[in-house]
């Protein structure tokens, strides 16, 4: 090993991709099937020798930790089906070292779980994320397979197998034009209808250039569109807007705050609290720099991140370079430290830049007020959101380094609810009155009389 790779990271992330860019869905807001047009020809599948090679390299890079993250991603991963991944965990344990142990995780669209993927996923302990965006009217808008049909039940059908096998698992998901405005009812169908007691939300943002046209739709499917790539500053119908997103936080936060603190994990507000108190957050986007969160693709390429597998961010491959080297290589440092290095003098003089780190780079194709480049187009969500949650996480920050249980927060805002008019303006902002907003939803409120 190098005397560069000596200076690596102890710990990053690694999205493996072992179908790339192949999926049995076709969302239509999906930037990642274009990628398959990065390999013209390919099966679509990691080779077996590849496989080893992969997870063997992902474990010496670990060497240092006692923990080791195998990441799955797609495309739709569990294409591969069922003998890859039982491939896979023999290889880990194999190459573990004493004291060093595996976390297994996998992302998917749900559609293809079976009890006996569930059984296999609870066996082994894997973390499954769901792409789930909301109720049936709302998760179909978007998130539909090959003949235009919704996935919903599917997905329903997949997360009952694992629920029913007792398997870890965590909602992701997407915020776009058809459940903006909808954020307290996404929250409580996650919450009382999946039980989902993780949550991850993510916008959607999808970038065209002024030479796709007027319409801000072009596409209705991926394979009418060029590869994506990161480039352009005009977004789809499809995309949340700024305003949406911090609307759409601020009302899943006004939701949780009253009720389920400590139980329901949303990773925003985790994220939130952890720059709050000064610690790492855990979550690239809002971190001071980044680039410890890349991706593999079947092939063995590896690029800087997930949403940049295009050409000019491919590093290497692992077949021929250890990836602890590509990892560490200078470009890749150069990539993490640019997402601090390039801020516009809008976000340094940020009054919530502590909090949000000025966003992903990929978003960051709006001008400043004073008309520099480079600020992220989702700034005026973020400023709505850290401003309105200043104070509760303030509080919680405070109750944590007293050694307290943040959730205590909930007495607050219950005493304080108690003492509020059923037509005084609801306390997210959106100007209506709190019984007709998040009044309506809270347990005081909720109980007879
Ligand atoms: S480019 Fe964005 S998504 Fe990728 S590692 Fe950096 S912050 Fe994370
Ligand atoms: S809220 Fe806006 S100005 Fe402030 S750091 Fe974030 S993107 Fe920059």
């Amino acid at each position: 090993m190098s005397a560069r790779a000596r200076h690596s990271p102890t710990s990053f992330h690694l999205l493996a991709k072992p179908t790339g860019a192949v999926c049995n869905l076709d969302c239509a807001y999906c930037f990642f099937l274009s990628k398959e047009m990065l390999y013209p020809g390919s099966r679509f599948r990691m080779a077996d020798d590849l496989l080893e090679t992969y997870v063997r390299q992902l474990i010496e890079a670990h060497s240092r930790v006692p923990e080791v993250t195998i990441a799955w991603q797609g495309g739709e991963p569990t294409l591969m089906g069922l003998d890859f991944f039982r491939r896979s965990v023999e290889l880990a344990e194999r190459h573990l070292r004493p004291g060093q142990r595996a976390v297994y995780t996998i992302q998917t669209n749900g559609t293809l779980l079976d009890p006996e993927w569930a059984a296999f996923l609870r066996e082994h302990g894997f973390l499954v994320g769901i792409s789930i965006d909301g109720p049936r009217e709302l998760h179909d808008a978007y998130r539909v397979n090959k003949g235009g049909k919704g996935s919903f039940d599917q997905v329903m059908q997949g997360l009952g197998h694992l629920r029913e096998a007792g398997v870890e698992w965590n909602a992701l998901t997407t915020i776009h034009a058809a459940n903006a405005g909808r954020g307290g009812e996404v929250y409580r169908f996650l919450r009382d209808e999946c039980r989902a007691r993780f949550v991850q939300l993510i916008p959607i943002i999808e970038r065209v250039a002024e030479a796709d046209g007027e319409d801000t739709v072009p596409w209705a499917s991926w394979r009418d569109r060029p590869l994506y790539v990161q480039e352009g500053d005009r977004v789809t119908g499809r995309s949340v807007t700024a305003e949406q997103y911090g609307r759409f936080l601020i009302d899943v936060f006004e939701e949780w705050v009253r009720r389920d603190v400590g139980e329901v994990y949303v990773q925003l507000f985790d994220v939130a609290l952890a720059n709050w108190v000064g610690e790492p957050p855990g979550l690239c986007v809002h971190s001071e720099t980044c680039g410890l969160a890349l991706a593999l693709e079947h092939t063995g390429d590896v690029y800087s991140c997930d949403h940049f597998v295009e050409p000019r961010f491919r590093l290497g491959n692992v077949r021929e370079t250890h990836m602890l080297e590509l990892v560490a290589s200078q470009r890749q440092r150069r990539f993490g430290l640019d997402k601090r290095d390039t801020l516009p003098r809008y976000c340094r003089e940020c009054d919530v830049r502590f909090a949000c780190h000025g966003g992903c780079p990929k978003d960051r194709f709006v001008r400043t007020p004073d008309g520099e480049p480079g600020l992220n187009y989702l700034c005026a969500g973020y400023k709505a959101f850290f401003h309105h949650v200043e104070r509760p996480m303030r509080f919680m920050a405070e109750q944590l380094r007293h050694g307290r249980a943040p959730a205590e927060l909930m007495r607050v805002y219950a005493t304080e609810d108690a003492h509020r008019g059923r037509n005084d303006h609801c306390t997210c902002g959106s100007g209506r009155k709190w019984k007709h907003c998040h009044g309506a939803h809270t347990p005081t409120m909720a109980s007879p009389g």
